[in-house]
């Protein structure tokens, strides 16, 4: 079914647009400073198929940090609860998402959460497989699930740059390798994870996951379970505490919708049992957030009552 452009929606992009001028692209990952700030689009994606837009919603953006709830998803499928929290905590931080700083003061030094870059570089590496490209594909294949489309590809430009430039993260390797945390070569790891990063779609692919995900995990179009319910629980839970970096609480307090942002500009949401929202807006605020984004959720929020709280 393809997806209708709404004048409403049209009307709340153009309102949330205006904010785009106070935020950057991210450019530390110098293939992402070349997306247009001015950009907004979004879909919504409802349990019976349909879908409403708005924007130029064939722009493709990659994943970055969304791609960490979907690991998160794929990893308690493959390796079971306690396998995971072992390695990962379950707590929010009010750090930035690639500090290193909550690692030194911990002991055992177990990363915080699986939302920020130390506890999503645990969750990728406990993907199952012998090689990158094993485990990219099982990632890859699980996420075409989600979102209903085989034509997901990694922009492989985009995943070259981070791991030409990933320096913080390697930091990050290196610190959970020391301390047992990462038990393989970082080098290969950071391989992985900015391939994950890179995974590339449209606000259609990325409502559709949220659609999922509000539906606790079935596909409600041929009711097959893509993941299990408890674990379709356990991310939203996360994307309601850790989602949107360390502007979480202020996002649950104004919108009270799972969601899970990406320094790309891209935004997942999930309404419980109502539909999927997918947002690409790449001009962030100082945390990391698309800025006419979070708006433009707001906006949403407040106009139809969404907030789940
Ligand atoms: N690939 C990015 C990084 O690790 C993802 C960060 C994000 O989207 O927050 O720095």
């Amino acid at each position: 079914m393809p997806c209708q452009t709404s004048e409403e929606l049209q009307h709340l992009v153009e309102l949330s647009k205006k904010y785009a001028v106070n935020g950057k692209v991210a450019d530390y990952i110098p293939e992402l400073g070349k997306a247009n700030p001015n950009d907004l689009s979004i879909a919504i994606h409802y349990p019976d198929g349909r879908c409403i837009s708005a924007g130029d919603i064939s722009k493709k953006f990659t994943l970055q940090s969304i791609s960490k709830v979907i690991c998160l998803a794929l990893v308690l499928i493959e390796r079971g609860f306690d396998y995971a929290f072992e390695l990962v905590g379950m707590e929010p931080t009010g750090d930035p998402f690639n500090s290193i700083a909550k690692l030194e003061t911990m002991v055992p030094a177990k990363p915080l959460n699986p939302m920020i870059n130390a506890g999503a570089l645990v969750v990728t590496h406990m993907l199952k497989g012998n090689t990158v490209e094993e485990r990219i594909n099982r990632l890859l294949t699980f996420i075409r699930q989600l979102a209903g489309n085989p034509n997901i590809e990694i922009n492989e430009k985009v995943a070259r740059s981070e791991f030409e430039t990933a320096d913080l993260n390697r930091a990050l390797c290196y610190f959970l390798r020391q301390h047992k945390i990462i038990k393989e070569d970082v080098e290969t790891l950071l391989d992985l994870y900015t391939k994950q990063c890179a995974v590339e779609m449209n606000c259609l692919d990325l409502a559709r996951i949220g659609m999922i995900f509000s539906m606790d995990g079935v596909d409600p179009l041929n009711g097959k379970r893509i993941i299990p319910g408890e674990i379709a629980r356990i991310c939203k839970t996360f994307m309601v505490t850790c989602g949107m970096y360390n502007a979480s609480g202020e996002f649950a307090i104004k919108i009270g919708i799972p969601a899970k942002s990406g320094v790309s500009g891209g935004i997942l949401g999930a309404v419980p049992r109502k539909f999927g929202i997918g947002i690409f807006g790449p001009a962030l605020d100082e945390k990391g957030n698309s800025i006419a984004g979070i708006k433009l959720l707001e906006l949403l929020s407040r106009s139809y009552r969404l907030s789940m709280f």
